[in-house]
């Protein structure tokens, strides 16, 4: 790994090499400034990871920042500081707008377990890194790609916090692409919604997994099959209808979907979707409001919409047992779940002391990498006595 150190300060770049070299890491280049950095990239310099502080005479870290998106670099940044934690945090959010890849960020004085922590995000930080690369996809492609079936279905556990019981599934689209393999949602969803596919998509994976949750039932496991809607799904009134007819078909009770709801753009004509969530609840079907938090998926949907699920984003989950203010905002959407009697979900659970820390706070049910990634539906039936058998080692349900 190649390391590129910005500090002005020399004790802060000698103190940060000697805890590199204690992690094995000696391909390291001090500069002093960011000017000096970007001089190296321009000359060809090569860096797979950018250790950069925030306060310098100069250059100062955000103006780096701004010029590093402009150079070219396509390696991973992290920022260094003894500044004031939300400023980091700002800065941070600032270089992932910028597209930026950020490992994490390290407060001043920096603990050498905290390094090693941050730099171990590497590994997984490159796995995804073809999701959101890549070239993306136009709508003559995709609408064949739906006519021809190539869009497959994975599903992702949601488990009781409370038992470790599984509680139902999460259909997750992806498409397998003849010449590219498995493309992501992030690359075709939005395609899909703005032009008019959206619809088709959304139908051919509720087939889908209607097929899937009978076989399920059939097989013994009660559970929730969930699947995502957008809200330009929530145009056509004859939705209810759709949805009410393809679980007949497939003799699934509609009291065991649940519709995860999210809103990409602002809708300014609320009266169909209205008019679709109301007839939705009244055929027992679950919805539940998707990335609470984010975006438009807000309290006034809450207000509006007959939601009975609250899913809270994974952006305020992932790390809230160690992060004071992402423990508030979680804590302030269990509190409204419970007062509005709705079912909490949390999502993006990555660890344990996420599992821990949502347990103590009375959340209901999570999903996320540290139950399961999502997985073929297939795979579901292996992956449940490895759960079951997870769960009693480590002593995660009492
Ligand atoms: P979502 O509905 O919020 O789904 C959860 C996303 O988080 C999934 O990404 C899942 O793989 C990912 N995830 C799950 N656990 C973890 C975790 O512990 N850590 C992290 N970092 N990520 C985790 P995916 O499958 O790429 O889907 C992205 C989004 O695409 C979904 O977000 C959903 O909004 C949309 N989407 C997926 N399938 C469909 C679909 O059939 N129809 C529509 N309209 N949208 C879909
Ligand atoms: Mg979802
Ligand atoms: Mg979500």
């Amino acid at each position: 790994m190649k390391i590129l150190l910005i500090d002005d300060e020399v004790f802060a770049l000698k103190l940060l090499i000697h805890q590199l070299a204690g992690l094995g890491l000696r391909e390291v280049t001090p500069v002093s400034g960011g000017a000096e950095a970007l001089a190296l990239i321009a000359r060809g310099g090569r860096f797979d990871v950018i250790l950069s502080d925030l306060q310098m005479p100069g250059m100062d870290g955000v103006e780096f920042v701004r010029a590093l998106t402009q150079s070219g670099y396509d390696g991973e940044l992290v920022l260094v500081s003894g500044e004031d934690k939300r400023i980091l945090k700002t800065a941070e959010q600032l270089a992932r707008a910028h597209g930026l890849r950020v490992l994490g960020r390290l407060r001043k004085p920096v603990a050498p377990e905290r390094l090693a922590e941050v730099l171990a995000h590497r590994a997984d930080a490159v796995a995804s890194r073809p999701r959101t690369e890549g070239r993306c996809y136009g709508p003559d492609e995709l609408r064949q790609a739906i006519a021809a079936g190539e869009l497959v279905c994975h599903c992702q556990p949601k488990v009781s916090l409370a038992s470790g019981a599984l509680t139902g599934v999460e259909i997750l689209v992806r498409w397998q692409h003849p010449a590219d393999g498995l493309v992501f949602p992030d690359r075709f969803i939005s395609v899909a919604e703005e032009h008019g596919l959206i619809d088709d998509l959304t139908r051919a994976v509720l087939r889908d997994a209607l097929r899937q949750a009978r076989l399920w039932f059939d097989a013994g496991h009660e559970m929730h099959v969930a699947v995502n809607v957008s809200m330009d799904n929530l145009e056509n009134l004859d939705f209810p209808d759709y949805v009410a007819a393809a679980a007949q078909e497939m003799d699934v009770s509609l009291s065991s979907m649940v519709l995860e709801v999210t809103e990409s753009r602002l809708m300014k004509d609320m009266r169909a979707p209205l008019d679709i969530l109301a007839r939705l609840r009244l055929k027992r079907v679950d919805l539940s409001i998707d990335d609470f938090g984010t975006g438009h998926s807000s309290l006034a949907q809450l207000r509006d919409l007959p939601f009975n699920e609250l899913k809270i984003d994974r952006s305020f989950v992932r790390g809230a047992c160690r992060d004071a203010q992402l423990a508030a905002i979680c804590d302030a959407s269990l509190d409204i779940a419970r007062k509005l009697g709705m079912r909490s979900v949390a999502e993006g659970v990555e660890d344990v002391d996420d599992w821990n820390f949502l347990r103590a706070h009375g959340c209901d049910i999570a999903q996320g990498y540290f139950i399961a990634r999502p997985m073929p539906m297939a795979a579901l039936a292996d992956w449940l006595p490895e759960w079951k058998r997870h769960c009693i080692e480590l002593g995660l349900v009492k």
